[in-house]
């Protein structure tokens, strides 16, 4: 269960407190404030226990990435400095310089002594989190108990109070060692330290870097986008990591605040089920904008919609290289919003492999994309299409980052971590999401190739939604995902809704699935359409609604009727073989190994967001 609250009070300074744990860490309320229980009050929300899920996630985040980056940074000192070892052995060869031979000990000493010294600075490596927005400073207490290689974290909170409480916690915890706390407001004490890196330049006339952070989380009430700029600044630009919580999910996932959406992060929402994972690619879209304007690219590790907010998980990274593809990788999407659901993205830009002129292989081109790609109506049901976007149209997670954060939970403590098992469901959940595209150009740089990679299966369908729009009892997940795999398609599932399958098939194989169950499987009564309504036309095109006796479709001619839109003549031979039946549900069974808790079904009565802690 997550947050343990107890009710053990201590004295401090003559005053009294309250004693939470959570963690490593023990903070300490003061008399009065709230414990996360009263919704609706605006009082000062000290602890809420519900958030844990948030705090573990992003110790567990941190902590990985971390130990992999500082590993990967020892590895680079210590191949440098060995690199460096052997070029002097070798100079001191070719000079004729008989030292090694007459003195032995000396050139063996100073080689022990750079050696050293590198081996040192590849164990002594700084590792510096700023917690911009620190409030009740638990998450950098976590991170100081729980992450042994973070060498300094910054609490910071514009709140007098704020910064005096965690003051008092990181003296209560021992931690005053590794956690400075700050009271400023955050984009002032960024922009500082930006601007002092910026007029402090280095022999070559580059700015310094000695203010840039390795990690910064950015934990707001409400959303993060006015911080993006400044954090993007000020973390580290050689794979620095960026941690963002925007809880405002009624601007990014709704659509009745468009324009603010749109003020906030530069694109517009999409209206449906999918609406969370488009809020994911809209603050991704905000982020990888908002870098590219200073030459640095991102790739999300990890990108998750959480109850009520998102948390996004990003590495920075300086790469003129990689931010050219970030045109290509930027999409708008055509949605069926008040018809049948079906959607169409359109990327801005396109990146081509175009053999060089040498012949030896090829390079991305980047040039103008065709479009528009889908009609003013929707080709299924005929209804008007949306716009939404522009957003970030790359995969929003990374296999390889997932992967290496299920490898810690073995080893990871349920005392510790109070939320493992919905951790665990999450990041499995997360990991089938990514399903792979066409493979890739082998005459390509392959680091190119990773810059050009985008999401071919954005967004997912949900298919007891699709039953509603044509009005028929809804095929169970296991036989719509076992049908799809029939036709030739990949599946997958998505974190963001229950019942959700993400697939690589078009909406008009989507659609004939649907009406072929029908045809099969669930009849539905034809008498209750009318027209206007979205599931009509696509009834109409399979022959199911409002067919005259003449004109009724000979056996096999409302499959030819969609022909130009099946892509591959195969996919029409299996067509033919399509049973629903116990086989085919068989088929699209995902093997669960053990019971995964994926989803919050059962939401606490101290879920949702709160009110902000007000300052005293
Ligand atoms: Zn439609």
């Amino acid at each position: 269960m997550a947050g343990t609250v107890e009710v053990e009070t201590v004295e401090k300074d003559g005053k009294q407190f309250r004693v939470v744990k959570e963690g490593k860490a023990t903070i300490l309320v003061p008399q009065g404030a709230k414990i996360g229980e009263d919704r609706g009050e605006v009082q000062q929300v000290f602890y809420n226990p519900i958030q844990q899920y948030n705090r573990d996630l992003s110790v567990l985040a941190i902590k990985t990435y971390g130990e992999d980056i500082l590993a990967k940074r020892k590895e680079k000192i210590l191949a440098k400095s060995n690199k460096q070892s052997k070029k002097r052995k070798r100079d001191e060869k070719d000079d004729g310089n008989p030292s090694v031979e007459t003195e032995p000990t000396a050139s063996l000493a100073s080689d022990q002594t750079t050696g050293a010294l590198d081996e040192q600075k590849a164990h002594k490596q700084t590792f510096r989190i700023l917690d911009a927005l620190s409030a009740s400073g638990l998450r950098a207490l976590r991170y100081g108990h729980e992450l042994p290689f973070v060498t300094s974290i910054n609490a910071n909170d514009l709140s007098k109070s704020a910064a005096e409480s965690i003051k008092l916690n990181v003296n209560h915890n021992g931690l005053d060692e590794i956690i400075s706390v700050t009271n400023e407001d955050a984009l002032a004490h960024m922009y500082r330290a930006i601007a002092d890196d910026l007029s402090k330049r280095d022999r070559h006339g580059n700015p310094t870097k000695s203010h840039k952070f390795d990690v910064i989380d950015l934990d707001p009430y409400g959303t993060a986008a006015p911080f993006f700029d400044a954090a993007l600044q000020s973390v580290r630009d050689d794979g620095g990591l960026l941690c963002i919580t925007c809880t405002d999910s009624a601007v990014w996932a709704g659509h009745s605040y468009c324009e603010k959406t749109f003020a906030l992060y530069g694109g517009t929402p999409i209206k449906g089920m999918h609406s969370h994972e488009a809020g994911l690619r809209l603050i991704l879209n905000a982020v990888a904008t908002s870098g590219a304007r200073y030459g640095l690219a991102i790739e999300p590790l990890l990108s998750l919609s959480i109850d009520f907010y998102t948390k996004v998980f990003i590495k920075v990274t300086r790469s003129p290289q990689a931010v050219k593809f970030l045109g290509s990788k930027t999409m708008v999407v055509y949605s069926c919003d008040h018809g049948c659901s079906a959607f169409e993205t359109q990327y801005l830009l396109r990146s081509k492999p175009t053999p060089n002129k040498k012949g030896s292989g090829s390079f991305y081109k980047h040039g103008m994309a065709a479009g528009p790609t889908a009609d003013r109506h929707c080709q299924h049901c005929g209804h008007v299409m949306h716009v939404n976007g522009p957003m970030y149209g790359g995969h929003i997670h990374s296999a390889d980052f997932i992967q290496k954060l299920l490898d810690q939970i073995p080893n990871a403590s349920p005392e510790v971590y109070g939320t493992l098992p919905r951790l665990e469901g999450m990041l499995r959940t997360a990991l089938e999401e990514i399903i792979p595209g066409p493979e890739v150009d082998p005459t390509v740089d392959p680091k190119d190739a990773q810059h050009a990679e985008i999401d071919h299966c954005p967004f997912f369908v949900i298919p007891s939604k699709l039953a509603t729009v044509v009005s028929c009892a809804a095929p169970s997940d296991d036989m719509f995902r076992g049908a799809l795999i029939h036709l030739g398609y990949q599946v997958g599932r998505s974190h963001c809704r229950p019942g959700s399958v993400k697939t690589d098939a078009p909406w008009s194989t989507i659609w004939w699935i649907i009406t072929e169950w029908i045809r099969q499987k669930s009849p539905i009564k034809a008498s209750k359409f009318t027209p206007l309504m979205p599931g009509w036309k696509i009834l109409h095109s399979a022959g199911l609604v409002d067919v005259q006796a003449e004109e009724k479709p000979q056996e096999g001619e409302a499959a030819e009727k969609s022909d130009e839109q099946v892509s591959s003549p195969s996919e029409l031979e299996l067509r033919k073989t399509l049973v629903f039946n116990e086989d085919l549900a068989r088929l699209g069974r995902l093997r669960d190994a053990q019971k995964l808790v994926r989803y919050q079904m059962n939401p606490r009565p101290d879920w949702g967001p709160l009110s902000k802690a007000k300052a005293q």
